[in-house]
């Protein structure tokens, strides 16, 4: 038996033992999939609606137990854990009013005896695979609108999210969808490459770029629509004319909350020169006042990372940062206590030369550079490979807009950041994905549409 190991990454203990699926569990659960799909997609939508309200009933009753599985498998803070499935209830709501309407017949138009109209159909059975950070609001921004739409969902939480991705599974269950609809399968990148070797009608992917460059090599293979939502480098550009403070205290929370592990957390900040060195203290005091801890406390705020590998890659962007002139105002290493924790680290002086102004930190350590004006904050933020979001703090909504129109990104922020709201299209530019989810066109997506040509004899 092949079995997966459920680490704390507070403290590297091991809280479970699962069962992973190999290649033959995966195929056989694909085939149970097929085979329920039809019946599922002809029940009534309405029907549909009332079994996802039940389970985010079973959510909100069961928040604390929730909660309490994913900070001890994931290291998030308990308050954050609460947060993130407060935030689920948001997204439930949002599909459970926009769905319907979205995929009606679209009549098109009636010409003599021909009448011309759009159906959206199901695609059928969709592979959702998940990654940890996020781990309820990354799965449900795919199977809520998937299951709504009448798809079966094969769902791969992350490894380093197993429990909590078994627990929702349940709570599904639970409410309705039959076992053999919503269908989660066990394991690391082996069971994800499985179930890629699977007959699939889309194939909807939260993670890395370099994972989601083998996904879309597998999706090409047999021609599977795939959606890729992936990482970011994501900028905030600190304007002249600024509330330093409060500048300093909203992108302070988007750099470290969940210690940074956000696809959308703010990984550079340029200033402007005129308030840089003024920021730049506002943004450490802030920093200073961070309580890191056991995560299953109700104060914490920095818990440990959740990969503990990723420590090594903060540790080489900070080494090749300080070697290239960058300086390190506060924090810089490993937390001296048990788990993977690292110290929330701010630094100043850097560059768009530097690893840590490039590649995903993924982690509590952000780089602060300074600009002279506007057009090159412009230039900087769109010197990436990325484009998730971008974020401008100014008092000036005009001014702010000019810049955000010049970036390349798929999220633009206003004196906000690390911000998701189901009603907008959640969507990454370049290496950060391609397709999108949330929004009604995060409903279509799980659709294919039929051109009806209709003649009356
Ligand atoms: P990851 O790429 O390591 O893993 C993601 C998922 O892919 C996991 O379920 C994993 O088991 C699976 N997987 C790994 N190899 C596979 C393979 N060969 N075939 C099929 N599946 C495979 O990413 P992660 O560490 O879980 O997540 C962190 C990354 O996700 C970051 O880059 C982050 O920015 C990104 N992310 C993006 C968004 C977004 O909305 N754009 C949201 C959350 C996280």
């Amino acid at each position: 038996m092949n079995l997966l190991s459920i680490q704390n990454p507070a403290t590297l203990e091991i809280i479970r033992r699962v069962e992973a699926d190999d290649e033959a569990a995966v195929a056989a659960k694909v085939a149970r999939a097929r085979a329920a799909q039809k019946a599922w997609s002809r029940r009534a939508i309405g029907e549909r609606i009332d079994i996802l309200r039940s389970f985010g009933d079973k959510v909100a009753a069961d928040k604390e137990r929730l909660a309490a599985i994913t900070t001890s498998e994931v290291g998030k803070p308990i308050a954050q854990s609460r947060g993130e499935i407060s935030g689920l209830a948001a997204r439930i709501d949002f599909f459970l009013e926009q769905t319907e309407w979205t995929v009606r017949d679209e009549p098109v138009v009636t010409e003599g005896a021909t009448t011309e109209h759009i159906e959206h159909e199901p695609l059928g059975v969709v592979a959702n695979i998940s990654a940890w950070n996020y781990p309820y609001f990354v799965s449900s921004n795919v199977f809520l609108p998937a299951l709504l739409t009448g798809n079966a969902v094969i769902y791969k939480p992350s490894e380093l999210a197993t429990l909590t991705g078994l627990a929702l599974s349940e709570l599904l269950h639970a409410a309705g969808v039959p076992a053999d609809v919503f269908v989660p399968v066990i394991g690391g990148g082996s069971t994800g490459a499985a179930l890629l070797a699977q007959r699939l009608d889309g194939v909807f992917f939260t993670g890395s770029y370099a994972t989601g460059q083998k996904i879309a090599e597998a999706c090409a293979r047999q021609l599977t629509r795939v959606q890729l939502e992936l990482g970011g480098k994501d900028p905030a550009y600190v304007a002249s004319d600024v509330d330093v403070k409060a500048a300093a205290a909203g992108t302070a929370d988007g750099a470290f909350y969940n210690a940074g592990q956000s696809c959308c957390a703010v990984e550079r900040i340029y200033v402007h020169e005129s308030v840089h060195d003024a920021f730049v203290d506002a943004f450490v005091s802030e920093v200073r006042g961070f309580v890191i801890g056991d995560p299953a406390d109700e104060a914490t705020y920095i818990g440990p990372l959740t990969r503990g590998a990723q420590i090594e890659v903060l540790e080489e962007q900070l080494h090749d940062a300080r070697s290239k002139g960058a300086t390190v105002l506060v924090g810089g290493a490993r937390v001296d206590r048990p788990g993977n924790y690292f110290a929330p680290t701010v630094v100043s002086g850097a560059t768009n030369a530097m690893k840590l102004m490039r590649d995903e930190s993924f982690g509590p350590v952000i780089g602060i550079a300074k600009v002279s004006s506007d057009d090159e904050a412009v230039k900087l933020m769109n010197d990436t490979e990325y484009g998730l979001t971008a974020a401008v703090y100014t008092k000036d909504r005009a001014r702010a807009e000019r810049v955000l129109r010049e970036v390349d990104a798929g999220t633009a922020y206003w004196n906000c950041c690390d911000r998701v709201s189901p009603r907008l299209p959640w969507s990454g530019r370049g290496h950060s994905g391609l397709g999108l989810t949330l929004s009604k066109y995060g409903i279509l997506a799980f659709t294919k549409p039929k051109a009806w040509h209709l003649r009356s004899p």
